[in-house]
């Protein structure tokens, strides 16, 4: 594979960089010419998996780890990134250009059966931690840089068997415009990506052909996304090319919205 180079001398941090979306924004990032973070949480071997496919593609990336959704884990994140940084490039600066906002969990379930518990880990994992991440890493983001969280179709039509997943990403969309504009004078971008249903292990159900046909027909292109769809539009906004676009929702979502 070849890189454009269009991200060529820019770092980017991709949370939840090790698989699904996240995996192939990391990829796609990297093949773009950009020194890729690939952060995980638990499973170093699928980072270290992304890590390869990446040096094998031609390009530069190196696995960060913070389990997120426990206390502290923007600090846990931000030290892992500069100790990992400083290890891959002792000359590369603590500086970042691209932070892609990808980690996440999803909950199954109506209201009537969300607990607090499961309440306060979802908004701890989707919300939170990219609230305190952005916090932190809001000074070491160049001028020029982009922010981009990935949020849902779910948070503009009612799914009320995934209702508190939907307000987790419905909160990031609302941080996304307040950053939009305190960081315009820096001439950084801050916009939403929203996949629809996309192939991945966040959710298991596509497993089942029904609930497959039923999900793909959501689309008007009558499939579902694939990572790679999701990835080309993140890709997108975080080129110079969409410079012109902040405090944006992008839809990529096949289409859901049409037919309803
Ligand atoms: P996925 O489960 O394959 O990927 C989720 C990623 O987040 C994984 O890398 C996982 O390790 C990481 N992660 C989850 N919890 C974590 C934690 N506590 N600490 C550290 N890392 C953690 O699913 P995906 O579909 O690739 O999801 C990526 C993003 O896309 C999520 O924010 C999800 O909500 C969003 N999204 C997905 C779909 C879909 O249909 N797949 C639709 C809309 C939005």
């Amino acid at each position: 594979m070849t890189t454009t180079g269009r991200q060529q001398g820019r770092t980017a941090l991709v949370t939840g960089g090790s698989r699904g979306i996240g995996r192939a924004v990391s990829r796609r990032l990297a093949r773009e010419g950009a020194l890729v973070a690939v952060h995980y949480g638990h499973d170093a071997a699928a980072a270290e998996r992304t890590v390869k496919e990446i040096e094998t593609d031609g390009g530069r990336a190196f696995a960060v780890r913070a389990e997120l959704g426990v206390p502290g884990d923007a600090a846990t994140l931000w030290s892992a990134f500069d100790r990992e940084l400083a290890a891959y490039d002792a000359g590369a600066g603590p500086g970042l250009d691209i932070l892609v906002n990808n980690a996440g969990i999803t909950l199954p379930r109506p209201i009537e059966q969300v607990t607090e518990e499961d309440y306060d880990h979802i908004f701890a994992v989707n919300t939170k931690a990219p609230f305190f991440i952005l916090q932190r890493g809001i000074s070491r983001l160049r001028d020029g840089g982009r922010i981009i969280s990935v949020s849902s179709a779910a948070t503009r039509v009612a799914y009320p068997a995934i209702v508190a997943y939907s307000m987790t990403k419905a909160a990031l969309e609302h941080l996304t415009l307040s950053l939009a504009l305190q960081l315009a004078p820096r001439s950084i971008t801050v916009n939403t990506v929203a996949p629809g249903f996309t192939e991945t292990e966040i959710n298991p159900t596509l497993r089942n052909p029904q609930i497959r046909q039923a999900l793909s027909a959501a689309s008007v292109f009558n499939r579902l996304g694939a990572p790679a769809d999701i990835a080309d539009v993140i890709a997108f906004v975080a080129s110079d090319d969409a410079r012109w676009v902040t405090g944006q929702w992008l839809d990529a979502t096949g289409g859901v919205h049409l037919g309803l």
